[in-house]
């Protein structure tokens, strides 16, 4: 197409080359919506057709004009994290865009925490970690957007602290933010005109409003690509593998010092000094996890990843960064957190180091369970 196109919903730039991003609609779409002259792209069709959000991936400055917007905007700020993927989720310098506005925690994917995890202190950890960025959230709450769990009470509370405010939903992408959407725009059947055409000033971003009751909106916002996530260096098949999907069922793994565990070839973790002991896994209940001595761990890894040790596949493991080493001792009971898969935990006085992508992170945080 030579002439210049635009989405008569969003607004955006219509093109036909990258599905995840801004303005897209399949090359066999378009010449059909030209002749009926309803022009809208694929993430505007859905919603009008289907009331259901696309994924859409955007730019950084795009991005941090949008955060400028919202820092200038009276507003409740709604931002979802994976609670999986603390790290990986969080919005870098978010605290500083919201300016006095309060921002309302959501941790989602809760449905794949086992039963026995102490939902209060899962919850405490996020607030504290959200601290330690800088941000003060006035509320943290667990949902499961997939399995429909706290929705209404996420509704609730929205109400409670937006105060006749217009509400911004922002994360990064793969958090689940348009499971989340979507589910919320189900429970408010009735809503018939989501599309609006307005933009966020200054970007070429689309918003997709909802109405809410007062007459003010709940804006949805493309979720951005945080690099350090796990996710972003797997095809999405590979993820799935490497995920947890399904609630988790701990594995106990019973090691001495100078023993390693594989997650795949994703992640590893050296038992370096301490008393025999069983450590409990959290992670996807289908990841292979492969047991050796840590004086032969380098070697077993150069020689193994993307076959015996996967995922990633052998393909994926050309593009795949080296692993990671970070040490620790714990002084209590605790877990040791591989962003994006899950935990390790560990009892007190115990040598220990994880190792993940470069770029991922390995915390250690007190035991949840
Ligand atoms: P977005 O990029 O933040 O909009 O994320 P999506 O809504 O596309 O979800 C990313 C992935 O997480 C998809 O595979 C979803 O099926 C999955 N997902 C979303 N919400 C949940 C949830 O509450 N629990 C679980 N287990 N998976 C979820």
């Amino acid at each position: 197409i030579e002439q210049e196109l635009y989405c008569i919903g969003c607004g955006a730039k219509i093109q036909t080359t990258v599905k995840s991003e801004l303005g897209y609609i399949p090359e066999s779409a378009l010449q059909a919506s030209l002749e009926n002259d309803a022009l809208y792209c694929q993430r505007c069709f859905r919603l009008r057709h289907y009331n259901e959000i696309a994924d859409v991936k955007l730019s950084d400055d795009d991005f941090l004009a949008l955060l400028n917007k919202i820092g200038t905007s009276d507003a409740l700020i709604v931002n979802v994290i994976d609670i999986f993927d603390f790290n990986g989720s969080i919005i870098p310098g978010l605290h500083r865009f919201v300016g006095n506005n309060p921002v309302l925690l959501v941790g989602n994917k809760e449905d794949l925490l086992p039963k026995s995890l102490r939902r209060s202190k899962l919850k405490e950890w996020m607030r504290q970690e959200a601290n330690a960025q800088g941000l003060r959230p006035i509320d943290v709450i667990l949902t499961s957007a997939k399995k429909n769990n706290a929705i209404d009470e996420l509704l609730q509370l929205i109400d409670k602290y937006r105060k006749n405010r217009d509400v911004y939903v922002v994360g990064v992408t793969n958090v689940g933010k348009s499971t989340l959407i979507n589910q919320i725009i189900k429970q408010k059947t009735g809503i018939k005109e989501l599309i609006t055409t307005s933009r966020f000033p200054g970007t070429t971003l689309d918003r997709i409003e909802i109405p809410l009751d007062d007459g003010h909106d709940m804006i949805d916002t493309p979720g951005i690509i945080h690099r350090n996530q796990m996710a972003h260096y797997l095809s999405g098949k590979t993820l799935k593998l490497a995920t947890p999907q399904k609630e988790i069922r701990p594995k106990v793994y019973q090691l001495n010092e100078g023993q390693t565990l594989f997650l795949g070839a994703l992640a590893r973790f050296d038992y370096l000094s301490g008393e025999r002991q069983g450590f409990v896994a959290y992670l996807d209940n289908n990841l292979l996890i492969h047991r050796t001595k840590t004086e032969n761990a380098d070697s077993f890894y150069e020689k193994h990843a993307g076959e015996l040790l996967s995922p990633p596949t052998k393909k994926e493991m050309a593009n795949f960064p080296e692993l990671v080493r970070f040490e620790f001792k714990t002084k209590e009971k605790s877990d040791l957190v591989f962003a994006g898969l899950g935990w390790i935990s560990v009892k007190s006085n115990s040598y220990i180091a994880g190792w993940a992508p470069k770029g991922v992170s390995v915390i250690l945080r007190k035991a949840m369970v």
